[in-house]
């Protein structure tokens, strides 16, 4: 194939892929290509006869797999976002090789003998500290994958990496299709409660299907959700809860019981191998928070507290429901709804009013121009260069002195072909190994696309979130490939994205930036106290159903025979256990827990968010306490972090910021779990 793409030197303007030529049959030969390449490239680190130097070693392995890197990111970033059955096909097939390769690589004796050897000579090597650290983590990465185990089971640690490649795939797929396989289709009639802007997102989404004239529900979170918000029909409400959670659970080919029991089995054996306890124990050792104890430690912290919480949330609830006339038990399809009704009674506050003031172009106007006070960069939109979507669209990023930093592309609704949820990731990542390279990063929302966009709080919130990974990567000014942006442990990756949230919500941004979508008009500021001030509302809410879900996560993944779990039944005694409220029950429940089974990165690591969350309160209370959230000094220091990616230990970096460890009682008055200042 003469005309593939990944095979030329990219002549577009900053590399950017050239989309407008990609075509899902140029990815099976340039993958293997690919892996070709690097496997030569690292047979003859391995290989060489002289004694091993830093150089011809770590750094030789920091430049190998370029094409492979190229092609790789682009394929997940397409599977990802606007995805195929062509291209599902080939990430079936090469999940699998993938995972195979790199095992491949990780336990190529020779390639370790190199390594260990200069890992002993460390200390007299000459190293910069951004290369003894990598030269650790290129350490420890070999003996986490299983270096310096004997032959039969190192054949065993690779087997079983191939086999969970195919099954993260395959669960990710099946819960897309159980998305795809469901809609609420709703007439006229069955509109009850639905807000305008709720009804438009329903036409759209009809629309794209082409059902005009009608009104479709969806499985993505910005479309169910405000339907069990607001809609007044009960029944319809239970209808898409249901199809909703039971996501992954339905009998059949796209069920993913038996993937999630296989999947853990698999992960515990891998860490036995290593000499853990369990997944939990091998996951959790090369992490911030250490050990299970610690995580499990924060979450229990949280725990009861949030459930006091909920308890009162849940009382004013059912009183809001009786005086509606319901007299049965309130059940999980009508706490959304009912804590609207709340809300709007005790904080006079109704999303339907608030919405109206929260416009995507200006949110992401407001997200830019954060990160301009903050960090002197500024962003121009180009519409010359070629996007993989026409919703997509793309930016050029300057920092303080006018030099181009990198490009960002924003791919912010929901469609069908695209996963659900919010992410950030990269096309490229920014290094500067032989010469600067720019970084190219994308964030996804799925937002329900309207004229023009409405966001709701918590969308605003997840698009200022998903920037702050952008940031992340776009600040970077590392050396090493492996070091860059966002390339730290994962409970510290989710502290510059949390953080970032903070301007949102900060009413100078609000007062600036939340305008009337027909009047211009800015938010009025009785209307934005009253938002403010319902911030802490439905916090039980929220606390409990994410913190359950981490629960869950760590039991899972400590539990000492995972073969033998039947995901239901531990799932129902995991809830009788800790006595989850069952009107609110997981934020996910396994079979659909993305962050766990679509891939590892999350296993026994969905904790990361409050563990980061612990950071960026105190950390953003730094800012309140001078008094100016734009403190120039400060913002400094919170760029140091933003562009260290993992070139330093994350607590060190922290206590540079901060000037202190961190601490929870900023985290705990922010989620209204404790009272006073
Ligand atoms: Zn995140």
């Amino acid at each position: 194939m003469t005309d593939n793409p990944f095979f030329e030197t990219w002549e577009t303007p900053f590399g950017i892929p050239p989309f407008d030529r990609i075509r899902p049959e140029h990815f099976p030969p340039a993958l293997d290509r690919g892996i070709a390449e690097q496997r030569a490239e690292i047979a003859a680190i391995a290989g060489a006869p002289w004694p091993p130097s830093f150089a011809d070693t770590i750094e030789a392995i920091e430049r190998s797999g370029h094409l492979l890197d190229r092609v790789s990111r682009v394929f997940s970033n397409l599977d990802a976002s606007d995805t195929n059955p062509a291209l599902e096909e080939v990430a079936r097939v090469y999940a699998p090789k993938l995972a195979q390769h790199q095992m491949r690589i990780a336990l190529d004796a020779g390639l370790f003998a190199r390594i260990a050897d200069l890992y002993t000579r460390r200390a007299t090597l000459g190293l910069a500290d951004d290369q003894r650290r990598l030269l650790e983590r290129h350490h420890l990465r070999f003996v986490r994958n299983g270096a310096l185990l004997g032959p039969a089971q190192q054949a065993r640690m690779a087997a079983i990496s191939e086999r969970l490649a195919t099954l993260h795939t395959l669960f990710g797929q099946n819960v897309l299709h159980d998305e795809r396989e469901w809609r609420l289709a709703l007439g006229e009639a069955d509109l009850d409660g639905l807000p305008g802007f709720v009804r438009a997102a329903a036409a759209q989404a009809a629309d794209e299907r082409g059902l005009g004239g009608q009104y479709v529900v969806t499985l993505a979170r910005s479309s169910i959700e405000p339907f069990l918000t607001f809609s007044a029909r009960r029944d319809l409400r239970r209808a898409a809860h249901e199809a909703w959670t039971a996501r992954g659970t339905h009998p059949g080919a796209a069920d993913n019981t038996p993937l999630i029991r296989e999947i853990m089995a698999l992960r515990t054996e891998q860490a036995r191998l290593l000499g853990y306890r369990d997944f939990a124990a091998y996951r959790l050792d090369d992490s911030m928070a250490k050990t299970d104890t610690a995580v499990e430690q924060l979450l229990l912290e949280v725990w009861e507290p949030a459930k006091a919480k909920a308890r009162e949330e849940r009382a004013a609830l059912e009183a809001a429901a009786r005086a509606e006339g319901l007299n049965e038990p309130l059940e999980p399809w009508d706490w959304r709804y009912y804590a609207e009704k709340v809300r709007q009674a005790q904080y006079d506050l109704d999303e339907a009013e608030v919405k109206p003031y929260f416009v995507l172009d200006n949110m992401v106007r407001a997200a830019f121009d954060t990160a301009g006070r903050l960090f002197g960069l500024s962003f121009a939109p180009r519409f010359d260069l070629p996007v993989y979507h026409p919703d997509v669209r793309v930016w050029e990023v300057r920092d303080r002195a006018g030099v181009h930093l990198g490009l960002f592309l924003h791919d912010n609704f929901a469609r069908p072909g695209k996963h659900s949820g919010a992410w950030s990731s990269r096309y490229r990542d920014q290094q500067n190994l032989d010469g600067w390279v720019a970084p190219i990063v994308v964030n996804n929302n799925n937002f329900a696309k309207g004229d023009p966009t409405l966001l709701s709080f918590d969308d605003a919130e997840t698009l200022f979130h998903e920037f702050g990974h952008g940031l992340h990567a776009l600040l970077s000014r590392v050396r090493y490939p492996s070091q860059s942006g966002t390339a730290v442990r994962r409970d510290f990756v989710e502290f510059p994205s949390q953080i970032f949230e903070h301007w949102m919500a900060a009413p100078e941004t609000l007062r600036q930036y939340a305008r009337h979508y027909e009047t211009g008009e800015p938010i009025p500021e009785a209307l934005l106290q009253r938002l403010l001030a319902a911030r802490n509302f439905n916090q039980g809410f929220a606390t409990v159903e994410y913190t359950a879900s981490a629960l869950i996560d760590l039991e899972l993944h400590r539990d000492p025979a995972p073969e033998a779990v039947d995901p239901n039944q531990f799932e129902r005694e995991f809830l009788e256990r800790y006595e989850v409220p069952r009107e609110i029950g997981l934020r996910h429940r396994p079979a659909h827990f993305q962050h766990l089974f679509a891939g590892g990165g999350y296993a026994a690591g969905y904790y990361a968010y409050l563990w980061a969350e612990v950071l960026d309160a105190d950390g953003f209370a730094a800012f309140a306490e001078t008094g100016n959230v734009f403190d120039p000094g400060l913002a400094t220091r919170l760029e140091d972090i933003y562009s260290a990616g993992d070139t330093r230990d994350p607590m060190e970096l922290y206590r540079a910021f901060r000037g202190r460890n961190p601490e929870i009682g900023p985290l705990l008055r922010h989620r209204g779990l404790r009272q006073g200042g």
